[in-house]
């Protein structure tokens, strides 16, 4: 069963984290397609933050001149403890940034719906996404794409558009965000662990973004003020009967280690995102009670 990881722990102190090797069931569920073309990722920047994020594909002319504040003392904490957990299991392509704090182990990958991927849970590198395009070519898991078509269906009817700006992005793609992002941070100057450190307060590691197993979507806009659309006000009533989360609620940010996404949806199953739903809690403590 998932392991909800340290975040909790810090905050609760309810004694050791259980292990979090994979199961015996967690190989790649098949291959990814190629549907359509891809067109994920190309949207505008989102306002600066300070804890984490998992959506900012902003081009290095955007990247912040001027350090960013260390407030993010989340994810390097929650990433060194974990090394204290005897089986877990690392993977290697993941431990690349290690030398920034960040250690994430691997995560259970069954159930599926539940995989839990933050800071300090990525996939398994061998992971493969089945993916299927949206009718605006945004690719998504195949188990997904349903539960969206059906909410997306019915919030048309209410004459509201969920369309979606970012779903699946490769581990490559990902990497390949972030090595750019620390290499222009050192064009101005930083040192390699500085710039390391800065980047990771604005993207995930690969294989730790929720978008790295096509699970979520971004729909709309990368504002916080999406919060105050129509659009927003109809998944915040509805999404959880179609299976959808809001991943990173306002209130929970230390515990998620990523800051507000108001646009940032993810599946979960219906039974699972009414439960989250109704309890108020985010991921993280959710998969903690079931543990408990
Ligand atoms: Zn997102």
């Amino acid at each position: 069963m998932l392991c909800v990881g340290i975040l909790l722990v810090l905050v609760a102190c309810t004694g050791d984290p259980p292990a979090a090797v994979p199961s015996s069931t967690s190989t790649p569920t098949a291959r990814e397609t190629t549907t359509a073309p891809p067109v994920a990722d190309t949207t505008t920047p989102e306002p600066t933050q300070s804890v984490g994020g998992d959506d900012v594909d902003v081009p290095l002319s955007t990247v912040p001149a001027t350090p960013t504040p260390t407030t993010t003392t989340t994810r390097t904490s929650t990433a060194a403890t974990h090394t204290k957990t005897p089986d877990a299991v690392y993977p290697p392509y993941a431990q690349v940034y290690s030398y920034a704090g960040y250690t994430p182990r691997q995560t259970d990958t069954e159930p599926w719906n539940l995989m839990l991927l933050n800071t300090s849970y990525c996939l398994p590198e061998d992971y493969i996404v089945d993916t299927v395009a949206t009718e605006n070519g945004i690719k998504i898991d195949r188990r997904v794409y349903p539960a969206y078509k059906s909410m997306s269906d019915a919030a048309t009817k209410e004459d509201i558009s969920l369309a979606p700006l970012s779903g699946w992005r490769s581990l490559a793609k990902q990497k390949t965000n972030l090595e750019n992002d620390i290499a222009a941070r050192q064009q101005r100057g930083l040192s390699r662990l500085e710039a390391t450190k800065q980047a990771l307060t604005v993207r995930q590691i690969p294989g730790c973004s929720e978008h790295n197993a096509g699970l979520s979507f971004d729909i709309l806009s990368l504002e916080t003020s999406f919060d105050q659309t129509k659009a927003y006000q109809w998944l915040d009533a509805h999404a959880q009967d179609y299976g959808f989360i809001l991943r990173y609620p306002k209130n929970k940010v230390a515990l998620t280690g990523v800051s507000y996404e108001p646009w940032h949806w993810r599946y979960v199953g219906i039974n699972d995102a009414k439960k989250i739903k109704a309890s108020g809690q985010c991921l993280e403590e959710y998969l903690g009670a079931m543990n408990n």
